[in-house]
């Protein structure tokens, strides 16, 4: 089988071409727009994708050397993610089905996130543990099979990348602050300034508390000395992700000890921060996990994964039709 799928829930339009589970060609356009603002604008969010929707595509049948009438179906992200953006992708899968008379298969963008360890190899064996932490999710996903997936545990509040972000513009980073409260953090002390681990019940997180510590301990020492952060920019950025990082890990302990798993892999945006994946290949050392750790294509958003996991649903003849419309809250 070929196929093609779209991605557009965000600030990425990506395209990419699968044949017979093999990734052909995964295109990606950023959104550069958003960075004056601070964080994605819907609106300026669905301009773009309108945009640049129909050259990524034609860029990744190309890279791929499929044409149309090669396609044996179409996948597209149906949700969770900003509406306006959703429709873009949506729209377009369902008049290019139609158009070329060929089946379309919707796809969960959260589930899409987990299924990207199926692209490349080692692949995970089920069941496994996914912990999925990206700008809009966190979450502990308990994989069954390809398609049988269950979250055991989640915030509450802010997502993972989100407290990354909103930290970063705390301390006048541009968005998205992530990846460079990453790259300050390797270069400072994760104990230089101790803030509190915020510990929810069950296997649930919160964030937003920890943003709020964030800001007040900023506040004080701003007070004291108006050169603060710029001094200690590496420090603070490694204390910060230091925090999150073991919030994270200690609920898949949590998740790994209750349910005996012991693959366990992490998924999402936030996947790509060089501490999680330090902080957790250590781990696995110790607690005998086998872990997996997608490769960085694949952690933030993008196509590729909206096509293994509709290749998946295909192979089970799972289709949607023409009266299918974006779902901003998807669940699984
Ligand atoms: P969702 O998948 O929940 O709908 P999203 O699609 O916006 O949200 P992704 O593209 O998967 O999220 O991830 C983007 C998030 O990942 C941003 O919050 C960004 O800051 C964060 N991120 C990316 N790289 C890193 C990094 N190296 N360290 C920390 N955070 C990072
Ligand atoms: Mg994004
Ligand atoms: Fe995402």
């Amino acid at each position: 089988s070929t196929i093609l799928a779209i991605e557009s829930s965000c600030d990425e339009t990506s395209a990419a071409v699968i044949k017979d589970g093999k990734v052909l060609s995964n295109v990606i356009a950023n959104q550069q727009v958003h960075e004056a603002y601070g964080g994605v604008v819907p609106e300026l969010a669905s301009r773009a994708h309108q945009k640049n929707i129909v050259p990524v595509i034609t860029q990744a049948l190309e890279m791929a050397k499929v044409s149309k009438k090669d396609l044996n179906a179409v996948a597209f992200t149906r949700g969770p993610g900003l509406l306006g953006a959703l429709l873009v992708g949506t729209s377009f899968a369902k008049s290019l089905a139609l158009g070329l008379g060929i089946p379309l298969v919707e796809v969960n963008h959260m589930q899409a996130h987990v299924l990207a360890h199926f692209i490349d190899t080692p692949k995970p064996k089920f069941p496994f543990l996914c912990l999925t932490v990206s700008g809009g999710h966190t979450q502990i996903v308990l994989v069954r099979n390809y398609l049988e997936m269950e979250v055991i545990g989640e915030t509450l509040d802010d997502a993972v990348g989100e407290a990354f972000d909103k930290t970063a513009k705390l301390l006048g980073l541009p968005y998205p602050g992530g990846p460079i409260i990453d790259r300050y953090a390797q270069e400072g002390n994760p104990l230089a300034f101790p803030f509190p681990e915020v510990n929810m019940p069950k296997l649930n997180y919160s964030f937003s508390g920890i943003k709020t510590n964030i800001l007040y301990f900023l506040r004080d020492k701003v007070k004291e000395d108006a050169q603060f952060i710029e001094k200690n920019m590496a420090d603070i950025c490694a204390s910060i992700q230091y925090t999150l990082i073991r919030i994270l890990l200690h609920k898949v302990k949590k998740a790994a000890k209750e349910t005996g798993i012991k693959e366990i892999a992490i998924a999402g945006g936030v996947s790509a921060n060089a501490g999680l994946r330090q902080a957790l290949t250590d781990l696995a050392v110790k607690q005998q996990w086998q872990v997996y750790i997608p490769a960085f294509e694949y952690c933030t958003d993008n196509a590729a994964m909206i096509a293994i996991a509709g290749y998946y649903k295909y192979q089970q003849g799972e289709f949607t039709n023409q009266k299918v419309s974006a779902m901003p809250r998807m669940k699984f």
